[in-house]
């Protein structure tokens, strides 16, 4: 039996049923699981102080593509539309390898972990030169974030009317197999898993109408979950009228692309009919809100869809449309993006913590994690307040993300240490970064 005692927060955050936020209190992790949460705790094991700090539940990230993290502010890339955006990119991502997606994804997954992130998953639809998807899933072992990657793919490629380059578009049968094989060696269906996988064709615009049923056939099959873009800016959802005669929604539905088992990213163009759509069908939201001001897609309708009962959690998005990788910083620019359209009192900084935190979980199929309660996973972010960006806070939970920190001070995930006085456990991280730069020079080159 392994005991932690996280002690005398400033506030803990349970995010529980009746939201309580708890002053003075600990939290016991046993075995990895929280066993209690209140006031003057005791146990033997390891005790970490949290005097000064705010305790959370670890944020969780639904969208990211890591790979990009070596690609993050291409000069021919920065001030594009999405389209425009992407050839500039194909040529540079189709030169990476194996080495190339492990490094990446260390260190996205590292830029997660110390702003707060216990749990990621990640879109990963290029296998350039022998690169597969375990070159991210043993990068997430190794860093010990709890992962959901999904076996993204594109099958049209510029010879048959499609965006990427035939170089990086696979055959729609290798795709399915392939699938299955990630499926069967990496996905873990059990509580407290650290690693389940999804199937995620990467867009209606780079895969056939026959890939993206066959996926959700397969993914209902495995009993895994279905991922992929929708209605990302104005030039998608025009596409979509003129290739398929329907708007977005629509083509997703008619192709199981709805359910519980589902969730899409960006909808920043959602329409009140496929917003209804989503609730009926309980379909989630993984809202990129930095993407989507960088790449000026729009502002999506997350009010409305909160209101509306849609699931809606967050994404960092691909680093070579942030570029940052900043998941605290995300809650905030979700927080403020509501506000430029609806008013201050659209999003509190409460709402955008639980979009966060129990918002992702529950898109992500995870009742096990989310919130600070007993017998839930130990995925927990501890951030300092004492320092200098909330230093005059009168509300240190709203000023996380009215004011900061922008990261944590220590993390924990299945009560493992991950991150302490802010440094990164299970990495060498200055190595890594090294390598990454590496990498990254000679792709320009
Ligand atoms: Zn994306």
């Amino acid at each position: 039996m392994r005991e932690v005692l996280i002690r005398g927060a400033e506030v803990v955050v349970t995010m529980d049923g009746a939201r309580r936020e708890l002053a003075g209190a600990d939290v016991l992790i046993r075995d990895g699981v929280i066993a209690a949460v209140g006031v003057g705790l005791a146990s033997t094991g390891e005790v970490v102080l949290a005097r000064g700090c705010v305790v959370t539940p670890g944020l969780v990230n639904t969208h990211h593509h890591l790979y990009q993290t070596l690609t993050r502010a291409v000069p021919g890339g920065q001030d594009a539309l999405l389209f425009g955006w992407l050839k500039t990119l194909y040529p540079i991502w189709a030169k990476m390898g194996p080495e190339e997606i492990r490094v990446s994804a260390l260190i996205g997954l590292a830029e997660l972990a110390l702003t707060g992130c216990t749990l990621s998953s990640d879109h990963l639809y290029l296998y350039p030169n022998g690169a597969r998807l375990e070159d991210t899933i043993h990068a997430a072992g190794e860093i010990g974030l709890r992962f959901h990657p999904t076996r993204g793919a594109m099958s049209i490629g510029e010879s048959a009317g499609g965006l990427p380059p035939d170089s990086l578009v696979e055959r729609e049968a290798d795709i399915l197999n392939d699938c299955i094989r990630v499926i069967d060696s990496f996905h873990d269906a059990s509580e407290g898993s650290m690693c389940r996988v999804g199937v995620a064709p990467c867009s209606p615009f780079s895969v056939s109408r026959g890939l993206m049923k066959d996926a959700a056939d397969l993914a209902r099959d495995k009993g895994v979950m279905l991922h992929t873009h929708l209605a990302e800016n104005d030039e998608d959802i025009a596409y979509s009228l003129a290739q398929f005669g329907c708007r977005p929604g629509q083509y997703a539905e008619d192709l199981g692309w709805t359910g519980a088992d589902v969730w899409h990213a960006h909808c920043v163009k959602l329409d009140s009919a496929e917003i209804d759509l989503f609730t009926r069908s309980r379909t989630g939201v993984a809202h990129c809100p930095c993407s989507n001001c960088r790449l000026g897609s729009g502002i999506a309708p997350v009010r409305a869809m909160r209101d509306a009962g849609v699931k809606v959690a967050l994404g960092v998005d691909g680093s070579a449309s942030n570029d940052a990788g900043n998941l605290i910083a995300e809650a905030r620019q979700a927080m403020l993006l509501q506000r430029v359209q609806n008013g201050a009192d659209a999003m509190s900084a409460r709402e955008a913590l639980e979009i966060a935190t129990l918002g992702g979980a529950q898109v992500l199929g995870r009742p096990d994690c989310g919130s600070l309660e007993v017998g839930k996973r130990a995925d927990i972010a501890i951030w300092d307040v004492s320092g200098l960006e909330a230093a005059g806070a009168w509300d240190p939970v709203a000023a996380l993300l009215l004011a900061g920190p922008p990261r944590v001070r220590h993390l924990f995930v299945e009560g493992r240490q991950v991150v302490r006085d802010g440094q990164i456990t299970t990495i060498d991280l200055p190595r890594v970064i090294e390598t990454q730069n590496r990498l990254a020079r000679q792709l320009a080159g």
